[in-house]
């Protein structure tokens, strides 16, 4: 893992251990990272599991994933051809559909160092605590100016049309530019989060029950960085 060119660079078989003893477990403005390090697997997984290997197998439980999503991450893929960066938002097509050519390998993972005033959080619910799928999962990104939302982001376990991470680019522009404030954010779980997101039934639990825990999930998410930047601890 390095900082070059302002950005945050982690190499494809960096492990989630490795990932827990750098400045993103201490530096509250990548504070989301400690929260999925907390919610992913066992100690023993983490200790092995990529984040290279996250991202490739693009499901909706895809934890580090939904996590980068929130930090506009690129991929980088290299082959015998030469290297190429998508955005990660453009890699994850579908359920364990991925832009990866067969000739090529993830290299890395990148996204751009957040201004002070940022910070993320992530959240993960089921019924137990740990070693959990996640009935519905989300990543938030916010940076405040003086009070106003300069810069949001927003991803969950899956969004409309697609049962892998993605963003909900709708939320996140009714939340742009507006002073922040808990009215806003109900607001924007109870008005706006439905009109896009698209929730499903199966033996797990109802599309009504996970469309209710993600207005929470937001609403919790945003509060919790809020709450990081002020503070300035995770
Ligand atoms: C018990 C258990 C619990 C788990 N809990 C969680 C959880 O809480 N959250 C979560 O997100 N995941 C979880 N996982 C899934 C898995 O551990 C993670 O997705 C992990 O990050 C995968 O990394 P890996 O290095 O093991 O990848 P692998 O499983 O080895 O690889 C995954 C896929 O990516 C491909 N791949 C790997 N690296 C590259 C590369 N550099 N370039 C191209 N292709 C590549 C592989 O060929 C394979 O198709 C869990 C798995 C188990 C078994």
């Amino acid at each position: 893992m390095k900082i070059e060119d302002g950005k945050v660079r982690i190499g494809a078989t960096t492990t989630l251990y490795e990932i827990s003893r750098t400045f993103l477990h201490s530096d509250v403005r990548f504070a989301g990272f400690v929260d999925t390090w907390k919610k992913f697997g066992t100690l023993a997984i983490r200790f092995s599991a990529t984040i290279g290997g996250n991202v490739v197998a693009g499901t909706q439980y895809s934890d580090y994933a939904t996590l980068l999503l929130a930090y506009n991450a690129n991929v980088k893929a290299v082959s015998s051809r030469g290297e190429r960066s998508i955005p990660l938002e453009k890699f994850i097509l579908d359920k364990r559909i991925t832009d990866l050519r067969p000739d090529e390998l993830v290299k890395e993972v990148e996204f751009a160092i957040p201004p002070q005033g940022s910070s993320s959080s992530f959240v993960k619910f089921d019924r137990r605590e740990l070693l959990i799928a996640g009935i519905i999962t989300g990543a938030f990104f916010l940076t405040l100016e003086e009070g106003k939302i300069r810069d949001v982001k927003i991803a969950f376990d899956m969004v409309k049309g697609k049962r892998a991470p993605a963003r909900s680019h709708e939320v996140e522009g009714f939340l742009l530019g507006k002073t922040f404030s808990e009215d806003l954010i109900e607001k924007a779980a109870e008005e706006v989060l439905p009109t896009y997101m698209e929730r499903i039934t199966d033996w797990w639990t109802t599309a009504e029950y996970r469309l209710d825990m993600s207005k929470v999930a937001l609403r919790r998410g945003l509060l919790k960085c809020k709450t990081r930047i002020e503070k300035g601890v995770i």
